[in-house]
């Protein structure tokens, strides 16, 4: 009894679900398949009343043609072979035309499986065929376009089922069409993507919107492609939820995008660690990026909320003049190299400006900052070292005066000069008396002592401005006058020996006086191309000799 009763609800169920088919003639067949019960459909489509068709034959509204093919149907249900049969034939109306219909019928057993009934619906094919056509034919137009495309053009069930799929699958997914349509795509979509695929689905057909996704899927041959998929929810045939998904392999995009991403990471690693500033300007003179060494130079905070992006207000070179100065750079598009610029924190920058060219295109300017501060200050240092160098080394180091170089230089020079005024010139050698006895006496301290003091009483001893007072070597001194003749280097003689004895520097290890003596060899030469610097060298140390011999403590002249 309660299987009966379950068997009522359960008919009874499916009665109400078959009721609630919009545009269907909904009808109840007793066990001889004459009308029980029928909907007011029936009326629309065959012009008949329901009363006159109640308890007549069902088969008395097929056509004749299709009467064989309606009994076997009947046939197969009562035999159980189907639960419910889908089929076409032609109904016939009131006024003797034929329609098309759609019918689908169910068999209704009792307890003992007997057949009690049949109830089923008739749905007029016409305007849905027209609908159908059209899909087709929108279909096949459909085809010709995605046929052609590189994209794989795809419509989808609602559960995801691949109705059809255009040929670019076989070429991406390396598939046979047959092999994908009819399949589940999920089981190719890499599994870390499932539930975002699920999501997605869920989300575009209940926003009923076209939405975009990338995920992985593989190819047949087991490699992961990166697809991108755009999905749309439309209509079916029978208004039945489906998808069109166009997707693309985006997987040489997807490597190029990492590998600009590991590009741009090397490229910031590399700005990061530069020692020098460096800022990026596009074609409007707007800023695009600043490494942290540029904040540095300029002393910025590099956490400061508004970005630092001028250096014009560090600069000592007022802002009206190198804003102007930059705008001619980018104006000309000229290429700047190690442009110094002075800081008003003291520091020296050394500025680059770089136009930089996109397919001869001016696409902005690089500008590189370099602080330069410290080679600077070590450039100044070293050129007043090199100063110093070369001025120590035309000098002697103990006594100050010029050395034995510096004399043999301005020799030369003078030497040349007086060639073509056919000028005399005079050269005084000056020799200590008995200094290898002072030394002994007093010590090799004392000696240089002596030799500074001798140095400095021959270098305030009045002169012309090109004579020159050098320490020849030893205890030895020279005296050149250019220009001068013998008789003014006897007066400078004179005047030296006077210098000396008036300095009464103590000396009692001479043989021939108290204090320090000198003997001074004097020559004069009238410069000619016969002649040369040693021959009037060579004089002098010949009169020097001289003077030693007749006794020291005197001038001797050879002229
Ligand atoms: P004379 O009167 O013949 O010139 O005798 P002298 O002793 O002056 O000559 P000699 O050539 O015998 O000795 C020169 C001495 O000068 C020997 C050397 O020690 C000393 N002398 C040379 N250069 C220096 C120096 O730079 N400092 C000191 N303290 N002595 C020096
Ligand atoms: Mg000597
Ligand atoms: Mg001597």
């Amino acid at each position: 009894m309660d299987n009966s009763k379950t068997k009522i609800e359960t008919n009874n169920r499916k009665y109400q679900e078959l009721i609630e088919v919009p545009n269907a003639v909904i009808f109840h067949l007793d066990r001889d398949w004459n009308y029980s019960s029928l909907n007011l459909e029936w009326t629309h489509l065959t012009a008949y009343k329901v009363d006159e068709t109640l308890a007549t034959p069902f088969l008395t509204y097929v056509k004749e043609e299709d009467r064989v093919m309606i009994k076997d149907q009947f046939e197969s249900l009562i035999q159980g072979k189907d639960d419910g049969i889908h089929k076409e034939f032609m109904l016939v109306s009131k006024d003797g035309q034929m329609e098309e219909v759609h019918l689908f019928l169910r068999v209704n057993l009792d307890e003992q499986q007997n057949v009690e009934s049949f109830s089923g619906t008739i749905t007029c094919l016409t305007s849905r065929k027209d609908n159908i056509d059209a899909y087709k034919r929108d279909i096949k137009n459909y085809q010709l376009i995605t046929e052609n495309m590189t994209d794989m053009v795809a419509v989808l069930a609602e559960d995801g089922l691949v109705l059809y799929a255009s040929p670019s699958h076989t070429t991406f997914l390396g598939m046979e069409l047959d092999e994908y349509i009819g399949s589940y795509p999920i089981k190719h979509i890499h599994p870390d993507d499932w539930e975002r695929v699920f999501h997605f689905f869920h989300r575009m057909i209940e926003t009923w919107a076209t939405l975009d996704i990338e995920y992985r899927c593989m190819h047949k041959d087991g490699h992961w492609l990166d697809l991108e998929m755009k999905c749309t929810p439309i209509k079916g045939p029978n208004d039945e939820i489906q998808i069109i998904s166009v997707s693309r392999d985006i997987t040489l995009r997807k490597k190029a995008e990492e590998e600009l991403r590991q590009a741009t990471i090397k490229f910031k690693t590399l700005l990061a660690s530069l020692p020098y500033g460096v800022k990026v300007e596009d074609e409007t003179g707007h800023v695009t990026l600043i490494n942290d060494a540029y904040l540095d130079i300029f002393s910025q905070d590099k956490n400061a909320k508004k970005p630092f992006i001028s250096e014009v207000n560090h600069v000592v070179q007022d802002d009206e003049s190198y804003i102007r100065e930059k705008h001619e750079i980018t104006r000309m598009c000229q290429s700047r190299r190690s442009e110094e610029i002075h800081l008003l924190n003291g520091r020296t920058i050394e500025r680059d400006a770089i136009p930089m060219m996109e397919d001869e295109h001016f696409d902005g300017y690089l500008w590189i900052f370099r602080d330069v501060t410290a080679e600077k200050e070590a450039e100044r240092k070293l050129q007043k070292a090199n100063q110093i160098l070369k001025e120590l080394s035309l000098l002697d180091g103990l006594t100050g005066i010029a050395n034995r170089r510096c004399f043999d230089k301005a020799l030369e020079r003078e030497w040349n000069k007086q060639m073509n005024l056919t000028e005399p010139i005079s050269l005084l050698l000056l020799d200590i008396d008995y200094f290898k006895a002072f030394n002994d006496l007093y010590g090799h301290q004392a000696g240089d002592t002596c030799l500074k003091q001798v140095g400095s009483l021959l270098k305030n001893i009045p002169k012309e401005p090109h004579d020159l007072v050098a320490r020849y070597g030893g205890e030895e001194f020279v005296v050149m006058l250019p220009g001068s003749a013998v008789e003014q280097a006897i007066e400078m003689a004179k005047s030296i020996q006077e210098a000396v004895k008036y300095a009464n520097i103590t000396h009692e290890g001479s043989m021939i006086s108290e204090s320090l003596t000198l003997s001074i060899g004097v020559s004069t030469l009238i410069v000619t191309t016969m002649n040369k610097p040693s021959d009037l060298i060579r004089e002098a140390d010949k009169a020097l000799y001289d003077a030693k011999r007749k006794g020291r403590n005197r001038f001797n002249v050879r002229s």
